[in-house]
């Protein structure tokens, strides 16, 4: 948890805070409040501003905000405003605008969060914005924009009429759902009828039939709005066609050039797998040093197409994992085995602390061999020579606030593994982002930056969480939590 001297730093004097109208949070690098002020109680409807810390400021937003927010991803000192909703006391949901900063106080990255009512107006100015300036704004947006009162279509834009080919007047006789590929309806239908259900925003993929027939691929956001206490959606349609095309021929690229790298590569590997058996009493040492090189780098290869092909997988929404009882033990064996020739080249000693009564994981073997591989496969590339890697596996203590936060199964016990290094470390602003796609500390050092990617996503998938630390210049430790398998 952070110090209350760092947040002091960080934002300033904690009592000015409670002064304050807007509500504030500070949060810890794995999103854990440290602070609240009163401001944010009160718009919450809590007793005490108290009963916020130590739990997850994700834990505040509906899901489906939540994962929107996650994904904005802001970046150092970088601010995300939002209108959205907060979960308040009872799960009441309640509209605010948040806006949500990432900054380093101390060298710890932290998460300052600032809220507003949604009906409080941010500015004298921005409450006098006249109904005529809301309709231009409405008129000019580049994504299509519709109202909808009672089932029917009560207002749409220009850019509406052209994704569908539709005149307003003609949208308004035929209703949103109509303009809904028939694959696609089934998501929107209740809301259509049961205006009233949606208590936040959704987001959806959906396609829109044009008026010609022709299908466009498009991201619907459905917003419940109250107007003079009349229950309304707005519905925004944004054109992802280009996007998705572009993502298809991307994916198909790559699924062309690693199979067709696989195959090549896995002949060479066997062919000098054999020479290695055949030649290796006749050869001298240099010319066995050349051998191993050329297959750990053949390994290397491997695993770069392994995490290029997963990574696009898992963007296709393909991966389905095979859910079996796993012994990580069992699992860190082999993929300690798979970099043996890498350990000796680098002479690194790698150590495992395991309790001897570890009892087995519910996951996808395969799956969790790869998290190891990557997480390892860095520590070792990152190791000095001569180095040492710890490997911890411990249990999680049932009270531990990492067992609070989004998408952790409740009532399940969970076990943590820990992997140090003694490399270079990882600077305190990069700890979250290195888990983000492509994300690299040095953008010329070596690899894609898809392995932790592929990491943080395998993990989520099992109902687990992963986070890095480090003291820059002492080396890095990769943690992650999976649960236990019941009645192991
Ligand atoms: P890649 O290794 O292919 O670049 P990863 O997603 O595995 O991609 O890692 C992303 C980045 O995180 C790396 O480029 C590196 O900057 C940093 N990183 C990962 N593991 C370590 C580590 N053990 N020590 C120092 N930096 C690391």
């Amino acid at each position: 948890m952070l110090e209350l001297s760092t947040i002091d730093t960080a934002v300033g004097r904690r009592d000015l805070l409670n002064d304050l109208q807007e509500g504030i949070w500070v949060a810890d690098g794995q999103s854990r409040i440290a602070f609240a002020n009163t401001a944010l109680a009160r718009v919450l409807g809590l007793a005490s501003a108290e009963l916020l810390v130590g739990r997850s400021w994700r834990e505040l937003l509906p899901a489906s905000e939540a994962t929107r927010l996650g994904r904005a991803r802001p970046g150092t000192d970088v601010a995300t405003a939002a209108d959205t909703m907060l979960l308040g006391r009872d799960g009441r949901h309640v509209a605010v605008r948040l806006v949500l900063s990432r900054r380093t106080a101390g060298k710890q990255p932290i998460t300052i969060g600032s809220v507003t009512p949604a009906n409080a107006p941010a500015s004298a100015s921005e409450s006098e914005v006249s109904g005529a300036t809301c309709r231009q704004v409405m008129e000019n947006a580049v994504d299509g924009i519709c109202v909808i009162e009672q089932g029917k279509t009560a207002f749409a834009n220009r850019r509406f009429e052209e994704l569908t080919g539709y005149t307003a007047t003609q949208v308004q006789h035929l209703g949103l759902d109509r303009l809904i590929s028939a694959r696609d309806r089934r998501i929107i239908a209740p809301l259509m009828t049961q205006p009233g259900q949606l208590m936040s925003p959704v987001h959806h993929e959906v396609r829109i039939v044009h008026r010609s027939g022709h299908e466009l691929d498009c991201e619907l956001r459905i917003v419940p709005v109250e107007s003079d206490g009349r229950p309304m959606l707005l519905c925004f349609i944004r054109d992802v066609s280009q996007l998705k095309q572009a993502e298809q021929s991307r994916n198909d690229v790559v699924a062309m050039l690693s199979h067709d790298l696989r195959t090549p590569l896995a002949a060479i590997k066997e062919a000098m797998s054999l020479l290695s058996e055949t030649a290796a009493p006749r050869l001298e040492d240099r010319q066995r040093r050349y051998l191993t090189i050329a297959r750990e780098e053949i390994d290397r290869l491997n695993r770069m197409i392994d995490n290029l092909v997963e990574a696009t997988r898992m963007e296709a929404g393909k991966v389905v994992l095979r859910l079996d009882a796993v012994d990580l033990a069992e699992v860190l064996s082999s993929a300690i085995e798979s970099l043996s020739l890498l350990i000796n080249k680098r002479n690194v000693s790698v150590e495992r602390n395991i309790p001897t009564r570890l009892p087995q994981i519910l996951g996808d073997r395969d799956r969790l061999l790869r998290v190891l591989n990557n997480v390892l496969d860095n520590a070792l590339k990152y190791s000095p020579v001569g180095g040492t890697i710890r490997v911890e596996i411990k249990f999680v203590d049932p009270k531990a606030a990492v067992l609070t936060g989004n998408g952790i199964l409740p009532n399940t016990g969970y076990v943590q593994v820990t992997i140090s290094d003694q490399g270079p470390g990882i600077p305190a602003e990069f700890l979250d982002r290195i888990f983000g796609k492509f994300e690299r500390v040095d953008p010329y050092g070596p690899g894609i930056g898809l392995g932790l990617a592929i990491v943080k996503s395998i993990v989520e998938m099992h109902h687990g969480s992963v986070w890095a630390q480090s003291n820059l210049g002492e080396g890095a430790s990769f943690n992650f939590i999976l649960p236990i398998k019941e009645n192991t």
